[in-house]
């Protein structure tokens, strides 16, 4: 059997590449170290946050863009797990005095210029509407929320397994060549054949481009994780103010918080992360962990029971050098693709990443311009 494409790595990335491929009429594999779902791949937590509020416009059109492909998803699926409670930004003057430079302010008006929903809160407007915050301004990114990972998985296999897509899970893949017109990937399992590769590898990928004869690539690619992720348990009789439909996603990336509502019945309690947002300058501040953000800003959570967060979010993501996508062809691999290097941002990019390296390998160009996320920008020069 041979396969019009083979995909190696099954997170997020692979799952939709296999999918976009497989409503085109390809006959896919998808291959994996591991199995699906395995939660030392970052694709495999509780909750993701989808918004569009970045500083790059580029990054906040293409978020806005991917999703319009997740209301799609939805509802072909008919599952619901979008949850679009809004991303509220905020900041406070005693920890960040110059308020007009925070992140809240500066995403605010690359939204604005995007003409993105928003809506804008003083200090006394935002404890009208979000009693839950101690603060002195809030920005709300009004078209975003967060996505709930364990139905979306579900949802992908099913799909996957009805279009007959073949995923071959916990498979060591050897060496990768070009043999007889087409890839041959030899395996633990033996030897497959495909007309295209892609690889959606995530921290893996290097370990797999050092596999493919002929090829030289290496991506400057350095993993990174929250220092501290936890779910702040609040009292029964607390428990209503911290759902999505009082409180929304929430951050206050200029000193590293996020943090995701709670799902009755699906999560413990309200998520928060502590972790250094690569495109943010950070500050000394007297912010210094989750705790010392619920003690300064969200006071409402002072009496919350604190537990860790277990599973992909004790996992680390892909940060680059230069703080970029990576997406596009390899060089050295004619008919081979790699998708990578997502910052710690990437699940809700996921359908759009799939639909690009579909069409990349399968259509031989794309709708979307990538020319920034090309991964030859770290081939190294032979000449001279
Ligand atoms: C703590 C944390 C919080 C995050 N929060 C958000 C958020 O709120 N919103 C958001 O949009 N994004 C968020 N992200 C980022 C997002 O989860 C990732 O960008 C996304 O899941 C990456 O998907 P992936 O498919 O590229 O990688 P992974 O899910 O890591 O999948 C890669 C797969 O490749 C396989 N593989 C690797 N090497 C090999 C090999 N040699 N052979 C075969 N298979 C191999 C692995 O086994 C794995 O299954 C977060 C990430 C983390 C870790």
């Amino acid at each position: 059997m041979t396969y019009d494409l083979a995909i190696i790595g099954a997170g997020v990335m692979g799952l939709f590449t296999a999918d976009f491929a497989s409503r085109r009429g390809a006959r896919v594999l998808l291959l994996d170290q591991w199995r699906i779902g395995d939660p030392r791949a970052a694709s495999f937590s509780l909750t993701r946050s989808i918004r569009n509020d970045y500083l790059d416009p580029v990054y906040a059109r293409l978020a806005f863009e991917a999703r319009q492909l997740w209301l799609d998803f939805q509802r072909q699926t008919g599952e619901s797990f979008l949850i679009e409670c809004g991303c509220l930004n905020i900041a406070k003057a005693s920890v960040t005095p110059a308020l007009s430079e925070t992140y809240a302010e500066q995403s605010y008006r690359v939204l604005e210029g995007l003409h993105l929903k928003t809506q804008a809160f003083t200090g006394d407007g935002l404890r009208a509407r979000f009693p839950q915050f101690d603060a002195d301004l809030g920005r709300l990114d009004v078209e975003a929320g967060f996505l709930h990972v364990t139905p979306i998985t579900a949802a992908l296999r099913t799909r996957l397994r009805d279009a007959a897509v073949r995923i071959e899970e916990s498979t060591v893949v050897h060496r990768i060549s070009r043999r007889r017109g087409m890839i041959a990937i030899d395996t633990a399992a033996g030897e497959r054949m495909a007309e295209r590769l892609v690889i959606t590898a995530g921290l893996g990928t290097n370990d797999l481009l050092a596999r493919i004869d002929g090829c030289d690539l290496r991506l400057p690619l350095r993993p990174d994780r929250p220092t501290e992720s936890r779910y702040l348990i609040p009292p029964p009789e607390k428990r209503a103010m911290f759902t999505p439909d009082r409180l929304p996603v929430f951050a206050y990336l200029d000193v590293g918080i996020y943090g995701h509502p709670m799902l009755e019945g699906k999560t413990p309690g309200v998520k928060i992360g502590y972790y250094h947002p690569p495109d943010v300058r950070a500050q000394v501040t007297s912010i210094t962990s989750v705790q010392s953000f619920v003690g300064e800003c969200m006071p409402a959570l002072k009496d919350a029971r604190a537990v860790d967060v277990e599973g992909a979010d004790q996992c680390s993501y892909d940060l680059v050098a230069d703080d970029n996508f990576i997406l596009g062809a390899i060089p050295g691999l004619p008919g081979g693709a790699v998708g990578t290097g997502w910052r710690g941002t990437g699940y809700k990019f996921a359908p759009l990443i799939g639909r690009t390296l579909m069409e990349l390998v399968l259509e031989n160009s794309t709708v979307e311009n990538i020319s920034r996320f090309a991964p030859e920008r770290f081939e190294v020069s032979r000449a001279g």
